[in-house]
């Protein structure tokens, strides 16, 4: 995804809509960013501050939505008291619950707003898929 002013604006409605859906309280900062994580990760969470961080640079819209929503879960986490150990293994529950809130926050999105997955087909296709029947 191109830091585009259209696409920032997509990413911070979806980053609204988790929030929402989370129940999020916190006020959440989240970073777009073209460099990567410089960890084997897309994104992070930043307990200390409340911060997000994600990196965009080769990636779709609906994938760093993911990550996004992702992260917001483990603000969410947070938020309700849950502690995160420092090992792998300890890590995993809250790890498998972020994945599979990230994965339900961005389908459910998806169905409503098309539009996320338009960077993933061709344009020609697009056309064809999104062109208003002729009556
Ligand atoms: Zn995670």
């Amino acid at each position: 995804m191109k830091l585009t002013k259209e696409n920032v604006q997509t990413i911070t409605q979806f980053a609204k809509h988790c929030i929402r859906e989370l129940g999020i309280k916190s006020s959440v900062k989240i970073t777009l960013s073209k460099r990567q994580t410089g960890q084997a990760t897309a994104g992070y969470y930043n307990p200390a501050d409340c911060t997000v961080f994600v990196a965009v640079h080769n990636r779709a819209i609906a994938d760093i939505m993911r990550t996004v929503a992702h992260e917001l879960t483990h603000c969410k986490q947070q938020e309700d008291g849950t502690e995160f150990p420092n090992d792998d293994e300890g890590l995993q529950p809250l790890e498998d619950a972020a994945n599979t809130s990230s994965g339900k926050l961005v389908r459910f999105y998806g169905r409503k707003n098309r539009d996320i997955y338009s960077d993933l087909i061709s344009e020609g296709l697009q056309r064809f898929l999104y062109s208003s029947p002729k009556s």
